[in-house]
């Protein structure tokens, strides 16, 4: 029975309050409205920024709301205008989006589309500003534009990539946010040259797969720097060749890093969400040459403070949303990559549970243990 242009009741883990565990609900997802289309989600994962957002102790609170925006999923039905998707098609939703018309997406440098790029505040969709989440007529706010932590959910057609039906979904999942985000902050945005060095601060997912750039672009080092000892075990797998705990030492980290490289590292890429760590990620790349690109998503009322020395030593600060890929025309190439076995997912799942035990992954996420771990719907 076709469920085309009806309400679709489904399970969904809303977050009613901050920091309070999420809540398995019965809730109410209408019909996908001009340019949207609805996705039955079949495989999500947790990434941080669900987190911080969820716990909203730097971030503006905005309940109840469901959050998730790291997913695969299958396309239930498609609103009006929408051309390029079709029910039955294999897609990623992802937090920011390409509209196809506006400077930004015409622009081969932005991938900041004007309409739909990231916006953390918004809790309706861009159409008409309403949710499409509720439970007895009450709305629940939507996250990213995404709202994967529901069996059903409604995602503008800007943020859906059509990808190769064969690719397992419960592998390209990650493909949606994290792994392209650390992926592209290397190959985009740092582009470390063959042979140079490389430093990774925070060796959870996104770091480890710009770790995976690093590898893939022919670095000769990869250092990476956490706070969490236990990560190194496991960032070997993933090529990283030298290790720097900055609780470990007296001095500062840059200079750490800039005794163990001769001066400065070639190309660094900040992947914790910690200001401290943004300005060590800057001022240890060498001068002259240096890149530093920034990844992690800051708390609302962190600022950057450096010296402006390091800018006219020829030092160069960038940063990136999902590592300046551009969601409809680029994920499709990565997803192909994982096809074609250039690319690794698997060591990068580290947990799987139960859409029912979303919690654990919360669990596994603040302790530091997973490096991702899927949540499997419908189970
Ligand atoms: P994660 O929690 O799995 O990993 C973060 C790692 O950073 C942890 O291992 C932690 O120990 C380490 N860390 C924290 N503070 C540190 C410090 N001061 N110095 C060194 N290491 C430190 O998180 P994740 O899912 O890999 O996400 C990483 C960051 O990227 C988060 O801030 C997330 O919000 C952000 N993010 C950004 C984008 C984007 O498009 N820019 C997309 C996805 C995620
Ligand atoms: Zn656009």
């Amino acid at each position: 029975m076709s469920t085309t242009g009806q309400i679709i009741r489904c399970k969904a883990a809303v977050a009613w309050e901050a920091g309070k565990p999420l809540v398995m609900e019965e809730v109410e997802v209408a019909p996908p409205q001009k340019h949207e289309v609805r996705i039955k989600i079949l495989f999500t994962s947790l990434c941080h920024t669900d987190v911080y957002f969820w716990e909203a102790k730097g971030q503006t609170p905005l309940f109840p709301r469901i959050f998730g925006h790291e997913a695969g999923g299958i396309v239930e039905s498609v609103g009006e205008g929408v051309t390029d998707l079709q029910p039955g098609d294999h897609v990623l939703p992802i937090f920011t989006g390409e509209c196809g018309d506006c400077p930004d997406c015409h622009s081969e440098e932005s991938t900041m589309c004007d309409l739909l790029r990231i916006n953390t505040e918004r809790g309706g969709m861009i159409h008409d500003g309403e949710s499409r989440f509720s439970i007895n007529g009450k709305p629940i706010h939507h996250f990213l534009g995404t709202s994967t932590f529901s069996e059903y959910t409604v995602v503008h057609s800007g943020q859906v990539a059509k990808i190769n039906p064969d690719a397992p979904l419960d592998k390209v999942c990650i493909v949606s946010c994290g792994l392209s985000t650390g992926l592209g902050a290397t190959l985009n945005v740092a582009k470390p040259k063959k042979g140079q060095g490389v430093a990774i601060f925070g060796l959870g997912a996104v770091g480890l797969a710009a770790a995976e750039g690093a590898r893939i672009a022919g670095a000769s080092r990869i250092i990476g720097v956490d706070l969490n000892s236990q990560r190194f075990d496991q960032a070997k797998e993933f090529g990283v060749t030298e290790f720097v705990n900055p609780r470990d030492h007296d001095k500062p980290v840059q200079q750490v890093i800039a005794e163990m490289t001769n001066g400065g590292v070639d190309r660094s890429v900040e992947c914790t969400g910690s200001v401290q760590a943004m300005i060590q990620a800057f001022e240890c790349v060498h001068d002259g040459w240096g890149v530093a690109v920034l990844v992690g998503v800051p708390s609302k009322d962190d600022a950057f403070k450096t010296h402006p020395m390091n800018f006219l030593n020829e030092r160069t600060l960038k940063g990136t949303f999902f590592g300046n890929y551009k969601p409809k025309t680029d994920i499709p190439g990565v997803v192909e990559k994982y096809m074609n076995k250039e690319l690794e997912l698997e060591k990068f799942i580290t947990h799987t549970v139960p859409f029912s035990e979303i919690k654990k992954a919360f669990d596994y996420m603040l302790k530091g243990e997973s490096i991702r771990c899927i949540i499997t719907m419908g189970a």
